[in-house]
């Protein structure tokens, strides 16, 4: 399955694309009526105002932009005085606006100062003129300004569109360039790399020779990026129609290796899947199968899918990779707390990778479907059934092999029978046993709750709060005369059969 590169606008002049959707035009205007109240602020006062990056590329292809970027002339002071709200954000001379409960970024045009640290430049230069803020932008097709006012009409005129690079050819043709010289620019900024091959896989467009050569020359340079960075850019990549075009550059160019050694090592390692593939085209078989998150979710099952098997490499014996799913939580949690994943996302990912290996068999029990449950975490099964379906697809298999679709009928109604599946569904708690049976708070209570729920998980009736109580007794005392020593619920819990 390939996604077909989103050319955009066909042969029209983009401008006229662009602008067809205003108001003059008796249509939707896409330009938010905030972004223009800023502008004709802007131009009232005698300033320039534009949109810059990904928002004019956006709006040439069609596509709602993420985010609207404003460039103007005026300085940072000067935008404190016109927009007296406004907060003036870093030193890059961004000062963000309210209008209409949204904020926007403006920014002043500027010249960077030189990088020396590969990131950020040293000190930027206010004062420049609109195309000297639009060299120092990354790609071509990011480098382009729309010159807005307060209404739409003047923006049906093509020389609304500053185009200095090139941009509209690059985005009518789908590719990626970089603006200047790319082993200058790359070497100035090594996130630029990362966002390469983000945009790749975003707008589905290829990377041109030049561009692509710096990148494979200074790869190792982007190991120096911060994790935030990294991170930001990985979740784009993998909300994109088919990651595997951005994630197989990665790898091609030697990207890989420099954010994820691990991952990287995937390459070679033979799979006995899909004929004449490693784990690697598997690792991207199964993220492309793993379906797309929903707007301003996070890509949770894409990266579950892309380190489900980074345990692999080093587990890879004699054809096996025994406890690789182990190996591979431990993996993905050095990695993404390296870059500064939050917490949530990090656990539920490791979550995944951990018990993705399952085997279900028909004849397996309603209890045996229940302690499944509990042991993945109720919250987590969906997904889980998610992510196995598309290590399927990834392994050129049907996606419900292995009876995955009456697994997640069986665990759908364990979960609406509202039965108990973990300790807070169970009908007593500790402080309940700590009263009642005089035992203290530590690792034998905790031990007497996962025996009770293991005998609620095979028996759903079990689970009252006198009866448990009684059962609570009675485990407490069988314990104390096996032992002599009064050591309650030990070490059999969790021993139930299937
Ligand atoms: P998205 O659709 O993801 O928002 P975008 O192109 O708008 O993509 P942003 O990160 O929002 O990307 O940045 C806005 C613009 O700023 C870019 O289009 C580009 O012109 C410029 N830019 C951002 N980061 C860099 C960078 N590291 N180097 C050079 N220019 C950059
Ligand atoms: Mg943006």
């Amino acid at each position: 399955m390939t996604n077909p590169p989103r050319r955009a606008l066909g042969r029209e002049p983009a401008a006229d694309r662009a602008l067809a959707a205003g108001p003059a035009a008796g249509r939707h205007d896409p330009i938010p009526s905030g972004v223009r109240v800023i502008a004709g602020t802007l131009r009232r006062a005698g300033h320039e105002a534009h949109l810059v990056g990904g928002s004019v590329r956006d709006l040439l292809r069609g596509v709602e932009p993420a985010d609207w970027d404003l460039a103007t002339d005026a300085l940072p002071e000067r935008l404190l005085e016109l927009f007296p709200d406004a907060l003036y954000e870093n030193r890059f001379g961004t000062v963000a606006v309210k209008v209409e409960g949204e904020t926007y970024e403006v920014t002043t045009y500027r010249h960077d100062g030189p990088y020396t640290d590969h990131r950020r430049p040293d000190a930027v230069v206010f004062g420049a003129r609109l195309d000297d803020d639009l060299a120092r932008r990354d790609f071509t097709v990011n480098a382009m300004a729309l010159a807005i006012g307060e209404d739409a009409d003047e923006e049906a005129d093509p020389s609304a569109i500053r185009d200095p690079f090139g941009g509209q050819v690059d985005l009518a043709a789908g590719i990626l360039r970089a603006v200047g010289d790319p082993a200058a620019r790359f070497r100035e900024d090594s996130l630029r790399m990362l966002r390469a091959v983000r945009f790749a896989a975003t707008l589905g467009f290829a990377v041109e020779p030049r561009t692509l050569a710096a990148i494979e020359a200074d790869a190792p340079l982007a190991s120096s990026v911060s994790g935030e960075r990294v991170l930001v850019e990985l979740l784009l990549l993998l909300a994109a129609p088919v990651p595997s075009m951005g994630l197989r550059l990665a790898q091609e160019t030697g990207l890989l290796a420099a954010i994820a050694p691990e991952l990287a090592r995937q390459r070679g390692v033979p799979q006995d899947k899909v004929p004449g593939e490693d784990l690697w085209d598997h690792t991207c078989r199964t993220v492309d199968a793993a379906p797309r998150p929903l707007p301003g979710e996070p890509p949770l099952l894409r990266l579950a899918a892309l380190l489900h098997d980074i345990g692999k490499p080093a587990t890879f014996a004699d054809g096996h990779f025994v406890g690789h799913e182990a190996v591979g939580a431990s993996l993905t949690e050095a990695w993404l707390t390296e870059l500064h994943a939050p917490r949530v996302l990090t656990a539920d990912t490791v979550n995944l990778v951990r018990h993705h290996m399952f085997v279900y068999a028909a004849g397996w029990t309603d209890a045996a479907v229940r302690r499944f449950i509990r042991r993945c975490g109720a919250s987590a099964i969906d997904d889980l059934l998610d992510l196995r379906t598309a290590d399927n697809v990834g392994s050129g298999l049907a996606p419900d092999v292995d009876g995955l679709e009456s697994l997640r009928a069986r665990c759908r109604e364990q979960l609406e029978a509202r039965v108990a599946l973990d300790l807070a569904g169970l009908a007593i708690n500790g402080d309940d046993l700590m009263k009642a049976l005089d035992i203290p708070a530590g690792p034998t209570l905790g031990r007497l709750l996962d025996r009770l729920l293991e005998m609620v998980l095979v028996d759903p009736m079990l689970n009252d709060r006198s009866r448990l109580l009684t059962v609570a007794r009675e485990l407490v005392a069988a314990d104390s005369a096996e032992s002599g020593t009064g050591d309650a619920a030990g070490p059999s819990a969790g021993t139930q059969p299937t």
